[in-house]
């Protein structure tokens, strides 16, 4: 059933063997095959936050041409090497691929535990036929795939919005009479934000779903929502009640005020591991973290605000305690990421900000929430790349025993660090693991026995945080604004 180009056994059974093959030892043939198997096999999960745009987990599949190619060389070898059924990962990539799999017998479609759409209608394609009979087909094939654990939806023929393009034309199954119990892992990673919006909602089926990549439903229709509503507000109406890991992209949305947060809790109560990334909508798609922490240190004790990057609009302002508190209702969150970037405000380093401001000029420093008062202006450190980032990490550090002090279940927090100035968006990102019990270190305000250690930051660079999940959208926008005018 592989779309790989391989004979079946069948047909080299009876092929001539290759002279002298026969003539090495069985246990070196076997040892040969023992090497020609793939080492490496993505896990299970595979999904990754919308950010760290490596290799797609699809395409690290283990390679078995050459096993099976070594094997197909003679009687003797097919023999003593085990036939390999590498269709438990299958990449449906052609209507054909599709029919294929909607036609297989029960026990290769037993063995399929990962599954990826990744095709589109043609143009010149009868697409509002086509759509949804294809979509008839496809969810006819997931409920024949009882061992199917992790599903990702990259691009799917579905794609078809009538007027107002919001409407998603097709029907979701009912969860009840058609339920998907074996996936826990599911992504929807389509480029069509309607899509990428409805497509989501298929979580609602998948009764044992712990882990999920999708877009925030900011522009849907949706009959429950009420008359409140706004376009463009954030809204994930899923019902993920065993919901464990979420990797969540959404725009230029508040996506900290009490509605996102009743929201996620509402329809994930259990969540262990949330990871925001914010992306521009308009291309290249860059990451946009906009939510911004700003640590101020005054006499030996850092001072933490949330708030947002200058021009933007978020629901944060307040200390870094009443964050912690407000987002300690998530009680069984271990990770948390949600995009903020530390800015140590009295400390200038050339690399990242150029020249330290003048005393009273305005603030050079583009990401300060507010003006910088004159007291703390007054000892502004220009200090070099290295000290830089061992008071950084300080403050990473007591900004982590915060947010653990107030929010008890927590092993895990991630911190942004710019590495340039505006307009490019490139950044580190570090993660604080949260020791507890650790050794007790003098002068902490909170008195826990807690530590923290800073691992070495991943380099976020634009090459690899942009993402273009959900971004094209069929005059979704142009819709809505028609039924919110009107
Ligand atoms: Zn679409």
């Amino acid at each position: 059933m592989s779309e790989e180009n391989s004979r079946s056994l069948e047909s080299v059974r009876f092929a001539k063997p290759r002279p002298y093959l026969h003539l090495i030892p069985d246990e070196l043939l076997i040892e040969v095959g023992k090497y020609l198997l793939p080492t490496t096999k993505p896990p299970l999960p595979s999904l990754q936050p919308h950010f760290e745009n490596y290799r797609h987990p699809f395409g690290r599949r283990g390679n078995y041409r050459d096993y099976i190619s070594f094997r197909e060389s003679c009687h003797k070898v097919s023999c003593l090497l085990k036939p390999i059924d590498k269709d438990f990962e299958i990449e449906i990539k052609s209507k054909e691929g599709l029919e294929k799999w909607v036609n297989a017998p029960k026990e290769k479609l037993d063995n399929v535990i990962r599954l990826r759409l990744k095709f589109t209608l043609d143009p010149s394609d009868d697409i509002p036929t086509l759509s949804s009979r294809y979509w008839t087909e496809f969810i006819s094939l997931l409920l024949k795939l009882p061992n199917l654990v992790e599903l990702y939806l990259t691009a799917t023929p579905f794609c078809y919005h009538r007027n107002p393009a919001h409407i998603f034309p097709l029907e979701l199954p009912d969860s009840v009479e058609n339920p998907l119990p074996s996936i826990i892992s599911f992504a929807n990673e389509v480029k069509c934000r309607a899509c990428a919006e409805h497509l989501t909602r298929l979580s609602g089926c998948m009764t044992n779903l712990r882990y999920m990549k999708c877009t925030s439903q900011d522009s849907v229709s949706d009959h429950d929502v009420g008359e409140d509503f706004e376009p463009y507000d954030f809204m994930l109406s899923n019902h993920t009640p065993k919901l464990e890991t979420l990797y969540l992209k959404y725009w230029d949305l508040d996506t900290f005020d009490d509605g996102p947060l009743w929201e996620l809790h509402e329809g994930a109560p259990d969540l262990k591991r949330l990871i925001y990334s914010s992306h521009a909508i308009e291309y290249p798609y860059t990451l946009r973290q906009r939510a911004m922490l700003e640590a101020v240190r005054q006499d030996n004790q850092w001072q933490f605000e949330v708030g947002t990057e200058k021009g933007e609009h978020l629901s944060l302002n307040g200390t870094l305690t009443t964050f912690a508190q407000e987002w300690s209702q998530f009680d069984k969150m271990e990770e948390f990421d949600p995009g903020l970037v530390l800015n140590i405000a009295q400390y200038y380093t050339s690399t990242i900000h150029g020249l330290a401001p003048k005393r009273g000029s305005e603030p050079t420093n583009p990401y300060t929430l507010q003006p910088v008062p004159s007291e703390v202006l007054d000892q502004i450190h220009i200090v070099h790349p290295e000290e830089y980032e061992r008071v950084f990490k300080e403050a990473m550090v007591e900004a982590t025993k915060i947010m653990k002090a107030n929010w008890t279940s927590l092993k895990k927090v991630y911190w942004w660090q710019d590495r340039h100035k505006r307009p490019t968006r490139d950044y580190l990102r570090w993660t604080a693991v949260i020791v507890e019990d650790g050794p007790s270190t003098e002068g902490h305000t909170d008195g826990n026995l807690v530590d923290v250690m800073i691992e070495g930051s991943q380099k976020m660079y634009h090459d690899l945080i942009w993402s273009d999940d959900g971004t094209i959208p069929p005059d979704v926008e142009t819709a809505l604004d028609d039924i919110h005018l009107g």
